[in-house]
């Protein structure tokens, strides 16, 4: 069987708050094709988890309804629905052996042993563990552990398998296996596959289809490929892949100045409007300084087995590249980017988004400046332990310095100032539009970076003025 086009499951305005007030998912809407391979793709703490608990049964949506094959389950428990979920920490009973786990679940059913020996030992067949029957289970290794796992759920035949980062304690190599096993099971079995996984490698390898999450919300859902080539906003892009995200606006006819430089591109979108520019490592060309669009300094090269990793910064903002060509740091080089390569993205709500540093102490930085906030507000379930160290939501503990997060604050919520050192930065204004009730401005700053700030008042070009960033009025998150 192949995809078709009926629903088998589809999320109406589902939302979830919890007891503690904390919505983990806003208003989903997302329907699910019979036979699809499906990926809830996202940050840790996003809301996967919390979909596919009320997709099970396990947790009840605050608001909205769950259709399966067009009919509302809400009243129906868990063991009604022909659903069966496979979760990371698989919870094998360790004092069976492996035809014991599998056939546990029939038992209860009080299927007769002649037919638990039938399904148990085509599903065996199907996990590829044939002859392992008696083994213990805690003899096998954490892939064969896991194949137990997926054989005694699709032993219930299910409509529907849930997976929740069912390879995410597996190594990296043992995991790449199970990931083409996963697909092929899921095409001979012919069922539908809910997936859930923070690693954007392993949506792209396998699904047919990705909704991209972020913070309870759906950001894009689509195809791997235009998930990769077409992401929708910033948070993709940065997601998918590791993208050079840039604000920019447009300054001509095919021409967008971001990153300190004007780039011809071949999007045919009108002179003035703010732009996200998304530029793929993979896609930057080095030239000799002076012979690109923008010209930079090497900050760093690590080779990657294929091809090198190359940070070159430009002003105040990195461009991340790869080559097969090394390059030497502190070599001044020039760089450019075919127009074809350049993903513009119009920014719909001039959200001005920079790259904040984390000092020693655990809090951010912008610069130069401390900023009112710390890493465990941002990392969303993170804490800092008696002994200094940050764990993150899983409790695993995580190394702040070597991330960079993200800001994110909106035009209307900066505040320009002729007291040009009251500001978080400075520059000068290069672009204005009168927006009809308020002007919107570019400032130029010599971090390289553009802001656009809102302000109701007329200012004139080539002002300098300072930037009023209130820490409240910002957003974070992690770059990836
Ligand atoms: P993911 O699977 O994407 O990592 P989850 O769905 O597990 O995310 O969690 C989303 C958010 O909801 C997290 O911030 C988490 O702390 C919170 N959360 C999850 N379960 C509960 C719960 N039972 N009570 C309160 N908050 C919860
Ligand atoms: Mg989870």
């Amino acid at each position: 069987m192949s995809r078709s086009d009926e629903h088998i499951i589809e999320l109406k305005n589902i939302t979830k708050t919890y007891d503690t007030g904390f919505t983990a998912v806003s208003d989903f809407n997302l329907y699910v094709r019979k036979g699809e391979f499906i990926t809830f793709l996202g940050p840790s703490g996003c809301g996967k988890t919390t979909t596919l608990r009320m997709i099970a049964g396990f947790e009840i949506p605050t608001e909205g309804e769950i259709l399966l094959n067009g009919k509302n389950i809400a009243s129906l428990p868990p063991y009604e629905r022909p659903i069966n979920t496979v979760f990371q920490r698989y919870a094998l009973f360790p004092h069976m052996n492996t035809y014991e786990n599998i056939a546990f679940g029939l038992r209860q059913k009080k299927m007769s042993e002649d037919e638990i020996r039938r399904k148990v030992r085509r599903v065996l067949e199907l996990v590829d563990l044939e002859g392992f029957e008696r083994r213990s289970v805690s003899t096998l290794s954490g892939g064969q552990q896991q194949r137990v796992a997926i054989a005694r759920a699709v032993v219930n035949e299910p409509e529907i398998l849930l997976l929740d980062e069912p390879l995410g304690a597996l190594d990296l190599k043992m995991r790449k296996e199970m990931q083409l096993e996963l697909k092929e099971m899921h095409e001979r079995l012919g069922i539908t596959f809910i997936y859930v996984t923070h690693d954007q490698e392993e949506a792209l390898t396998m699904s047919d289809t990705i909704v991209v999450m972020s913070e309870g919300r759906i950001q894009q859902i689509g195809k791997p490929e235009d998930i990769y080539n077409e992401p929708k906003n910033a948070f993709v892009a940065d997601f998918i892949g590791d993208s050079n995200i840039f604000n920019g606006i447009m300054t001509g006819k095919l021409k967008a100045r971001f990153s300190g430089g004007e780039f011809d591109c071949v999007d045919d979108i009108e002179k003035g409007t703010h732009i996200t520019a998304v530029v793929r490592p993979e896609d930057v060309i080095i030239v000799p300084p002076g012979q690109g669009t923008i010209d930079g300094v090497v900050t760093s090269v690590i080779f990657k087995g294929i091809h090198y990793e190359i940070t070159v910064e430009s002003g105040k903002n990195e461009m991340v590249i790869q080559s097969v060509h090394s390059a030497t740091v502190g070599e001044r080089v020039g760089m450019k980017v075919d127009p074809d390569n350049i993903h513009i993205m119009i920014a719909e709500d001039h959200t001005n988004y920079f790259e904040a540093d984390i000092n020693s102490a655990f809090r951010l930085e912008f610069n130069g400046k401390v900023l009112d906030t710390s890493v465990t507000k941002i990392i969303r379930g993170s804490k800092r332990t008696e002994d200094g160290q940050i764990v993150d939501a899983n409790g695993d503990v995580i190394d702040p310095r070597k991330m960079r997060i993200i800001a994110a604050i909106r035009p209307e919520d900066i505040e320009m100032t002729d007291q040009v050192d009251e500001g978080l930065v400075d520059g000068y204004i290069s672009d204005l539009i009168y927006k009809g009730d308020h002007y919107s401005y570019v400032i130029r700053t010599d971090l390289a970076q553009d802001f656009i700030v809102d302000d109701e008042y007329l200012w004139n070009m080539d002002d300098h003025v300072g930037l009023i960033m209130p820490t409240e009025k910002m957003s974070f998150r992690l770059k990836k």
